[in-house]
């Protein structure tokens, strides 16, 4: 299933090098640079038992200057010298929008091949198709294509105040967000706007307006963002996914998400809303 990569590829010090090991990536001490050069990444290969894929490109938009190999140790625990373990969060948390966009489809493209070893047709062994990012079964012919799971993400506002709340994976910060979930099958994006919002904090919204949509990786969401104007009912907290949620006037709010996430660039879109009358 490895496409092969030429050794005058490898060699390239024009390339970029992603190394993945289970669900974090290697990265260089003390640098703040995201990919590795060719040479690192030679002599890492010629250390450890490895499978090295190139990422398709998308599109001129999305080009990086420099083709983007990965490298997928699979379940292996790395331990380099002069090297880090670092996690997907982490490094789109602290990177640019082009780095994010090149490691968010890296890691799905990895996640892809790790889950789609065999067919879900036949159980024969799945080989990966040279011109596109897809599996394809070598017997029945059966394709796949990576997954891609909408998730709907809105932020709800009443006058001058935004309701945020706060997960349970943030139980023990202040950190306050916009009320996200995924579209069931057969929903669509606004029906799932309305069920999302009355079962994860009560109320009902309306007057929602398509904002603009983001690429997760966790593991492969597409997040689409709408902004709702509250209608009516009291805040009620849905058991085990809400910690807490309340009314924030826009000129006191929590801790929030960093705008590089499309939930900060929804809030600042209702404290802009606000400040245009
Ligand atoms: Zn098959």
């Amino acid at each position: 299933m490895i496409k092969a990569v030429s050794d005058r590829q490898l060699q390239s010090a024009q390339a970029h090098w992603l190394i993945f090991s289970r669900d974090k990536i290697l990265v260089p001490k003390s640098t703040t640079s995201l990919y590795l050069g060719g040479w690192s990444a030679l002599e890492f290969i010629a250390h450890h038992q490895a499978s090295i894929v190139e990422l398709p490109p998308l599109s001129e938009h999305h080009a990086v200057g420099a083709p983007v190999y990965i490298i997928d140790t699979g379940a292996e625990h790395i331990e380099q010298d002069n090297w880090e373990l670092t996690s997907l969060r982490t490094l789109l948390a602290a990177g640019t929008d082009e780095q994010f966009n090149v490691l968010a489809r890296a890691w799905q493209y990895v996640h892809f091949l790790r889950t789609h070893r065999y067919c879900g047709q036949c159980g024969a062994k799945m080989e990966q198709v040279d011109w596109e990012m897809a599996m394809q079964c070598h017997q029945c012919k059966h394709r796949v294509y990576p997954r891609i799971s909408p998730c709907i993400i809105v932020a709800i506002y009443r006058q001058n105040q935004i309701l945020l709340a706060k997960g349970v994976r943030h139980k023990d910060t202040n950190m306050y967000s916009t009320i996200a979930g995924f579209v069931e099958s057969g929903e669509s994006l606004e029906q799932a706007v309305h069920r999302e919002v009355e079962e994860e904090v009560g109320v009902k919204v309306k007057n929602l307006t398509y904002f603009d949509s983001q690429p997760w990786p966790f593991p492969h969401s597409l997040m689409m963002g709408y902004l709702a104007e509250y209608e009516s009912g009291d805040i009620v907290p849905e058991e085990g996914e809400i910690v807490d949620a309340q009314w924030f006037d826009i000129d006191a709010l929590p801790d929030i998400p960093p705008k590089l996430s499309i939930a900060g660039r929804l809030i600042e879109a209702v404290l802009n809303k606000h400040k245009g009358g």
